[in-house]
């Protein structure tokens, strides 16, 4: 390793941790990393267990932190229509008000302020971090659909409107979804995502 490169791992923390710990203390960061991993998750994702995967956490404690956003009315459950069975989890009305005030705003406005190419340079090397991370450490990969090797290219679905179809859930994707977190996520042309040992995911 250089320095340079023990330099950026430090910093990335020291931003993480500035960023956690600036200004609204209403939730713990771990429920503020739920609200917002629910509020960007797809369909697919929007579990406990695809949280904990996310969070790099244990089931257990991705249930807690879950069940105390239910408890506070940020979160609700809703059982899944097509299979009647699987559970996810939605954002209340509530829960969108608290987001809008998300600390994180902080570190993202700021980041809003960078040149596009750094802006562009910067997320594609976060990508790339989190994901040869994720597969060193064999948990899943996260990502979004314009980047995922199941995405069949977006088409114009003949009503002025642009859709992609998603192989893994055989569902078709609206442009309004290409954004979402999903834990199915598969990169181009790269290896498979490693299963989580929690068996998190799943159709909803
Ligand atoms: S195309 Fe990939 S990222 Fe999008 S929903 Fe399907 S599996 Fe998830």
């Amino acid at each position: 390793m250089t320095p340079q490169a023990d330099l950026a791992a430090e910093l990335l923390i020291h931003l993480a941790r500035l960023a956690q710990s600036g200004g609204d203390h209403r939730l713990t960061p771990a429920q503020w990393t739920a609200l917002r991993f629910f509020a960007r998750a797809n369909r697919l994702s929007r579990t406990p267990s695809a949280f904990s995967a996310f969070h790099a956490t244990t089931r257990g404690t991705a249930s807690q932190t879950v069940k105390s956003l239910v408890a506070l009315g940020l979160l609700e459950r809703h059982r899944n229509e097509e299979d009647g069975r699987s559970i996810r989890f939605e954002l209340t009305q509530a829960g969108h008000e608290v987001l809008a005030e998300d600390p994180l705003r902080n570190l993202a406005g700021r980041i809003a302020t960078l040149p596009e190419a750094t802006r562009t340079a910067l997320t594609a090397a976060l990508k790339s971090l989190s994901g040869t991370m994720a597969l060193g450490q064999e948990v899943p990969m996260f990502g979004t659909c314009s980047d995922c090797a199941h995405c069949d290219p977006p088409a114009g679905d003949g009503r002025g409107g642009t859709t992609a179809f998603c192989r893994c859930a055989e569902a078709t994707l609206l442009a309004t979804e290409m954004d979402a977190l999903c834990i199915e996520f598969r990169p181009r042309g790269g290896e498979a995502r490693a299963r989580p040992a929690s068996g998190a995911g799943g159709v909803n």
